[in-house]
């Protein structure tokens, strides 16, 4: 995604409450490689992978569940695989 997409998609939904987009940051990049959604380094082939599968009533609240599992368990280095909650679901466990 370029950045313009990127800040469109992150506007229309923290101001206007309208989910237009996925929003393909750092976070949303490295879990959905890992979990083995998107094979592809492209964020908007990435945000394409994630759309076909994320139902709808989900895609707003997409952004900050990837930030928060980021952030606190799939971090870039020494994710806390033992520990994921999705452990299961993941392709590139370690
Ligand atoms: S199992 Fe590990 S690599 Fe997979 S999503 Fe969880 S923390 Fe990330």
């Amino acid at each position: 995604m370029e950045s313009g997409r990127k800040s469109a998609n992150v506007i229309l939904l923290e101001a206007f409450n309208i989910p237009s987009g996925i929003a393909v940051d750092t976070h949303a990049k490295r879990i959905s490689n890992r979990l083995g959604i998107s094979n592809s380094s492209d964020p908007e082939k990435i945000e394409q992978d994630l759309i076909e599968i994320v139902p709808q009533k989900y895609i707003k609240d997409i952004n900050h569940l990837f930030i928060w599992h980021g952030r606190n368990c799939c971090t870039a280095r020494n994710p806390k695989c033992s520990t994921c909650p999705i452990f299961n679901f993941c392709k590139n466990h370690e």
